[in-house]
């Protein structure tokens, strides 16, 4: 393809709880195994603007309440350039902890409040140190206006369904994680829903919401990772990084997902 796209890395060091390094790897991958040349940015306080603007797809991953309260400290310095970013359509996938600070505000189970770069029009709230977090396996029916559920079957044709019910046969909009979050996050007016959750307890364990969409900046509470087993979200987001940056449709060669999709049909048998 002769293309290639730079992933900003959001401090790697601080932000990447329950395998959330592993969303770096697979976009990584999934790039390569189609000729598209993969620059990673490892994002700390050294960062430039400069080096922010060159920036086509943005990725953060989840942070216990101590290190989010570190780095909203530098994130802060930021926030203008990565405004800039998602107003200017750049991609970016946000888990858990990250998704938290670019709300208006987290209050962490201990301590001052964390005023956030107020990307996404939402706030979250620890529940408080003697809460039960919300944690375990989560399935999760993606937003029409991220993912279209292509899928066309008939009702009843169980060859398809993979032995499963047919409302988790092999939707392309199923999407299937890991969560454990003290935070409950509640959307605003102006924010819409990453996902629906069919079995877990996502933003908040009552609305029946998970994360949280913004022109092509997500953000989710899956970790696992989220992209190894959804490998539609990840070319999502390659697509769309592309489309930004070469101003120009992409389809991606599409790939072979067999073990992805036995990963899904696995976690989806559990339930
Ligand atoms: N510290 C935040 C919370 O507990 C985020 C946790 C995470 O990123 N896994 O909600």
């Amino acid at each position: 393809m002769n293309k290639q796209l730079k992933i900003g890395w959001l401090y790697p060091e601080l932000m990447s709880t329950y395998g959330d390094r592993g969303n770096i790897t697979v976009l990584q991958k999934r790039c390569e195994w189609r000729g598209i040349k993969v620059e990673i940015l490892n994002i700390d306080q050294n960062t430039s603007d400069q080096q922010l603007k060159t920036i086509d797809l943005l990725f953060g991953g989840g942070a216990q309440d101590h290190e989010q309260a570190i780095v909203i400290k530098d994130l802060q310095k930021k926030k203008k350039s990565i405004k800039e970013l998602i107003e200017k359509n750049v991609p970016a996938l946000f888990v858990c902890g990250a998704p938290q600070l670019m709300g208006h505000y987290y209050e962490p189970a201990i301590g001052k409040r964390i005023e956030g770069l107020g990307i996404f029009d939402m706030v979250s709230k620890h529940a408080g140190p003697d809460k039960p977090r919300l944690i375990g396996n989560i399935v999760a029916k993606v937003s029409s206006h991220i993912i279209a559920n292509e899928v066309k079957q008939s009702p009843d044709d169980s060859t398809q369904n993979m032995g499963l019910p047919r409302r988790l046969a092999p939707r392309n909009d199923v999407i299937v994680g890991f969560e454990n979050h003290g935070g409950r996050t509640y959307l605003g007016e102006n924010a819409k829903p990453f996902a629906k959750v069919i079995k877990g307890f996502g933003n908040n364990g009552e609305d029946g919401t998970e994360g949280v969409v913004y022109k092509n900046a997500i953000g989710c509470y899956l970790h696992g990772p989220l992209l190894p087993k959804n490998p539609k979200i990840t070319d999502y987001l390659i697509e769309k990084a592309l489309e930004v940056k070469y101003k120009e449709k992409v389809h991606l060669k599409p790939l072979d997902d067999e073990l992805e999709n036995k990963a899904i049909k696995y976690i989806l048998e559990k339930f």
